[in-house]
């Protein structure tokens, strides 16, 4: 109903006015009925009487034998307001006299003249005829003989007007009656609708969001119904500030523990689409936080992964239940290096029955993993260290035999010169054994407690060691360190760690070239407050790319595949720091420009307190 008020007020008026139309328009209508039967009534009883007036007055001027005494009574008859005409006629109904006008030129009408027959006697007959004409008639007599008869004819107008007048005053005071009504009610509907255009206000202020302060509480206006409304309707505002404060507050809380907690959090809808991620998440992914809302997995993560990943989520959503500690691995290449990822998935329902998302923690247990690993294989090492000791201290005894045996048989007469040849190489390579197995056995065998050694015997002995290698690949070496040089150290773990950087630039130098090895006394370039010894290994071999320099302390971290083992510079760096050495170098790659190669400098202080104490401590942990 397009053409329907939008108002409360406008409909209530207009809905009133039609209604007060209509019943006052029913009551014009019913009034007329009734009125205008009622003066009809009235009209035929007066008309019946001014009939039998008119003939009484005839028959009185009759009597007197002056029929002309009739005529002013039938002009004052003719001009009653609600007379149109009187007459006279004879029996025959030929006009005699008339009200008005001229009597010959006024005969009766043919209708007229037929209705003589039906006059009753002595009584008035009233008829209609024609177009809503009425009209009296009463016979004159004169003694029993009827002389003529005396006509009325009513003037309808005047019956007309008595009707207009009644419908006239009804009407106005219907209209002022309407006009009233609808002043009421729009006085009165001021109060309905004024609370209701706060209530609209306010319900549009609440849902455009912030500034409730502003808006509220609603004024109340009214006292009635519509005030009660509006102050339940403001004390449910204030209810609803409270819970959104209080769900604020909880908001804040959760954002700060997802943005700043240590772990990776990610949360899926049933669709294993990502619907939150916080900031360690997108850097576990590497891709941008943004970029991950609305995704899968795999559109963040390698294949491999993310398919294990989602597939921990599908069953937390169909089972569920949480699932925990599952364990992930990439592989190098795969993102970045080696990684592992402890993953617990659980189901997060917003109502008791009703699953809703899924939440990830993420926790890079890399670091970890590595650490348990090392620790894995440093005592597996140590193992086989213990184990290669006591082979080769069991070696001993019997090589002392086969030397022995050797001097022996060089000692026959009729031995020739090829079979001493024999002999003599034989016994090289004995001796090259007792050597290796002396070796392994200074390694690995701890000396508990910390003293002095000259400089000179420990690296010679270092050095001898790989005379081999060092000539087979064509390495010129050059020592310089003066005999009378010494330290007070674990010689065993001094010597563990200048080999294993003697054999990274032999490593590092296979097509021939340069090793130095210098050693002097110095001071610490940190804490000159500590004298020491300070011992350079250069080489002149392939050097190292920034890469490989910051990593290279790290346990396992090898260039070399499956013949390193990436633990010489990391038990070396070890071995430094409990001795409160330092370790220091530099190199240059052949892709960085100029020539390659590699100077490693330790410094070792020489301070029988600070060293002794290392052994103390040592030897507490060893406990432990
Ligand atoms: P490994 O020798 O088993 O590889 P290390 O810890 O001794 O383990 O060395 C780690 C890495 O450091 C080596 O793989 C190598 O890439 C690099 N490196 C160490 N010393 C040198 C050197 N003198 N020249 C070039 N690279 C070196
Ligand atoms: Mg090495």
């Amino acid at each position: 109903m397009r053409w329907l008020p939008r108002t409360v007020r406008w409909q209530l008026i207009l809905w009133l006015m039609l209604l007060e139309t209509l019943s006052v328009g029913l009551f014009a209508v019913i009034l007329v009925k009734v009125e205008g039967q009622e003066i009809r009534r009235r009209a035929l009883e007066r008309l019946a009487h001014q009939a039998t007036s008119v003939a009484l007055q005839a028959e009185e001027a009759y009597r007197q034998q002056r029929p002309e005494l009739v005529f002013p009574s039938l002009r004052m008859m003719g001009e009653a307001p609600s007379v149109a005409r009187a007459m006279i006629t004879d029996k025959t109904g030929d006009v005699l006299f008339v009200s008005s006008g001229d009597a010959a030129h006024s005969p009766l009408e043919p209708a007229e003249k037929a209705q003589i027959a039906q006059i009753p006697e002595h009584l008035p007959l009233v008829f209609s005829f024609g177009d809503r004409r009425w009209e009296g008639v009463k016979a004159i007599y004169d003694g029993a003989n009827v002389r003529g008869y005396a006509w009325v004819e009513t003037d309808r107008a005047w019956d007309t007007e008595q009707l207009d007048t009644v419908l006239r005053g009804s009407i106005s005071f219907g209209l002022i009656w309407i006009g009233a009504s609808g002043l009421l009610v729009l006085l009165m509907s001021r109060s309905i609708s004024r609370p209701l255009s706060i209530l609209q206000s306010g319900t549009r202020a609440l849902m455009e969001g912030p500034g409730i302060s502003a808006n509220f509480p609603l004024p109340v206006t009214v006292d009635n119904e519509f005030g009660d409304l509006i102050q339940a309707f403001n004390r449910m505002v204030a209810a609803l500030e409270e819970q959104r404060s209080g769900l604020n507050d909880t908001l804040s809380l959760l954002d700060s523990m997802l943005a700043n907690a240590p772990i990776g959090l990610v949360f899926f809808d049933r669709q294993c689409r990502i619907v939150r991620v916080n900031e360690v998440f997108a850097e576990m992914t590497g891709v941008a936080l943004s970029r991950h809302l609305g995704r899968t997995l795999p559109e963040v993560l390698p294949e491999r992964i993310a398919k294990r990943l989602e597939g921990a989520v599908r069953h937390v959503i169909e089972s569920e239940l949480p699932v925990h500690d599952l364990e992930l691995e990439g592989r190098p290449g795969e993102s970045g290096g080696r990684w592992t990822w402890l993953v617990t998935a659980y189901p997060v329902r917003p109502s008791p029955n009703k699953l809703r998302w899924v939440g990830a923690i993420v926790m890079d247990v890399s670091e970890r993993k590595r650490s348990e690993d090392a620790l894995r294989r440093t005592e597996k090492l140590a193992a086989t260290g213990r184990l290669a000791a006591s082979i080769a201290h069991e070696i001993n005894n019997p090589l002392e035999a086969i030397t022995n045996l050797l001097y022996l048989l060089r000692g026959f007469c009729h031995l020739d010169d090829s079979a001493l040849n024999y002999v003599t190489i034989a016994e090289k390579e004995v001796q090259r054994m007792s050597e290796i197995t002396q070796q392994t056995l200074r390694f690995y065998r701890q000396s508990t407690l910390p003293a002095r050694a000259t400089m000179e015997e420990l690296l010679d002995s270092v050095l001898d060691m790989y005379s081999a290698r060092l000539s087979t690949l064509g390495i010129a070496l050059e020592r310089q360190y003066k005999p009378d040089l010494d330290l007070f150290c674990f010689a065993g773990e001094v010597r563990q760690v200048i080999a294993n950087l003697v054999s990274n630039a032999i490593d590092a130098t296979p097509g021939g070239g340069r090793l130095k090895v210098r050693a002097r006394r110095s001071r610490d370039w940190v804490h000159p407050q500590y004298e020491g010894v300070r011992i350079t290994i250069g080489d002149t071999g392939s050097g190292m790319t920034e890469e490989v320099r910051n990593r290279l302390f790290e346990a396992f971290f090898t260039t070399k595949g499956a013949t390193g083992t990436g633990l010489g510079l990391w038990v070396s760096h070890e071995i430094i720091l409990k001795h409160h050495g330092i370790i220091h170098l530099r190199s240059r790659a052949a892709s960085e420009g100029g020539a390659s190669g590699t100077v490693f400098q330790i410094f070792f202080p020489d301070n029988e307190e600070l060293t002794g104490r290392v052994a103390v401590e040592d030897r507490a942990t060893a406990k432990a």
